[in-house]
């Protein structure tokens, strides 16, 4: 806990004896005292130095009590104000009460009522700091908790769609090799017999009858059921390498260091740049900021972006992919946008899972790309979506978050 602050308690009244009599009283116990003969330039003095408890006269030359309690409460809502007057009428204690008044006095002031009530405000008002920050540590750990909860339901998706993937993807072909080795069994079994009935019959007709059959069977039939388990193994083996490098996204998250986005991009563009000039596409980007994070991850997420941009252009008449920012207080929002043949409004939620694929275009790919682009956003505390509609580009935006020391950070000059 830090070293407590003195309270400033003021003290506003015309008649300068009791004024005087007030703070050399409240001088004794810790408090930081003002005092004012004027309501207005002790309000002055107040917004310059907001106070905790205020005690004023009811009725001062410029302003009255009540006026003194509004100002008081506008400049620090939590601040005591105690009124007194040397003319009760009921009307006026009610109306101060109204207002928000602590107390009401008459004078001449009991003074050790005074302090009694002065140190009762104190301590209500210490009570309500120390609630306050109790309740912000409250909404502080509550946010932590919608966090941990996102990432859970995030990680729960996850776990769901690579069951998903194992049961549909890797099962394809494991039912391949299977169908296809239990042929192979039968070529077995065939030449074991053949084999057997030459032991029993070796004469040169037999041999050769059966070397030919054997020929026959082993050469189409056998070659073409290695040839499928083959491919099956060769698919299996694509899927499981993809699947590893899946598991492996994201994981580097923590290790960051300050990556000047502006040269990151300007990297990949120059290793694009054939496939740019090819395709005459126009590639450009705006300034880009400095960013708290894994260089090699978010090149990756960049790579993935730019090369499906690519991939997907389409045959449009203008062909443009830009890179852009924007900077808000907690998080930077990227975006990659295309001029692409863009993704039907129902195929958007699916495209982020692992091994999905939309056929629009045949192109060579696995459709992992932006599963492991979606996995090292979340694992940067970021996320990511996509905008897009059939045939009009496709925007994708991302976030990622400023680091705690990291602050706003100077963009980049192009
Ligand atoms: P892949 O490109 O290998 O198929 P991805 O996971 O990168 O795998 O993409 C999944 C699918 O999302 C793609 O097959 C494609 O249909 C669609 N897609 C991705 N990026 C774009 C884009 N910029 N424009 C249009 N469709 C896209």
């Amino acid at each position: 806990m830090g070293k407590e602050k003195t309270p400033t308690l003021v003290i506003i009244d015309d008649e300068e004896g009791f004024r005087e009599t007030l703070s050399d009283i409240f001088s004794e116990v810790p408090y930081f005292v003002n005092s004012f003969g004027e309501g207005k330039r002790a309000i002055a003095a107040m917004e310059l130095s907001p106070p905790q408890i205020v005690i004023t006269d009811m009725f001062l030359p410029d302003l009255s009590g009540i006026e003194i309690l509004k100002a008081t409460k506008e400049i620090n809502p939590d601040a005591a104000v105690i009124l007194i007057t040397g003319h009760a009428s009921l009307e006026s204690a009610v109306a101060a009460m109204n207002q928000g008044a602590n107390a009401y006095i008459l004078k001449p002031v009991n003074i050790e009522e005074l302090k009694i009530i002065v140190r009762k405000a104190l301590r209500e008002i210490k009570l309500s700091e120390q609630n306050k920050k109790l309740i912000d540590q409250l909404q502080l750990s509550n946010r932590h908790l919608e966090t941990v909860n996102q990432k859970l339901s995030v990680l729960n998706q996850d776990i769901e769609s690579l069951l998903h993937v194992v049961s549909h993807d890797l099962k394809g072909p494991l039912i391949n090799i299977q169908g296809f080795s239990s042929r192979l069994e039968k070529h077995y079994e065939y030449v074991l017999n053949a084999l057997t009935g030459l032991v029993q019959d070796p004469s040169r007709e037999k041999v050769l009858a059966v070397a030919a059959s054997l020929k026959e069977r082993l050469e189409e039939d056998a070659l073409e059921d290695l040839g499928f388990i083959q491919k099956g193994v060769k698919r299996m083996e694509v899927l499981i390498t993809h699947l590893l490098a899946l598991s492996r996204a994201g994981r580097k998250s923590t290790q960051k260091e300050p990556v000047d986005m502006g040269e990151l991009v300007d990297e990949l563009a120059g290793i694009f740049g054939y496939q740019f000039q090819e395709n005459k596409i126009q590639f450009s980007r705006e300034p880009l900021p400095v960013i708290h994070c894994n260089r090699a991850e978010i090149s990756q997420v960049f790579s993935n972006l730019i090369s499906n941009a690519i991939h997907y252009m389409g045959d449009k008449p203008l062909k443009a992919i830009q890179v852009g920012c924007k900077e808000f207080r907690e998080f930077f929002k990227l975006a990659v946008k295309d001029t692409g043949i863009g993704i039907e409004e129902r195929d958007i939620p699916e495209i982020f899972k692992p091994f999905v694929r939309l056929n629009e275009i045949q192109i060579k790919g696995e459709g992992i790309g932006l599963a492991i682009v979606r996995k090292i956003i979340i694992a940067h505390g970021g996320s990511i979506w996509v905008e897009s509609k059939k045939d009009m580009g496709s925007a994708f935006y991302f976030t990622l978050p400023k680091t705690k020391d990291e602050g706003a950070l100077e963009k980049q000059k192009n």
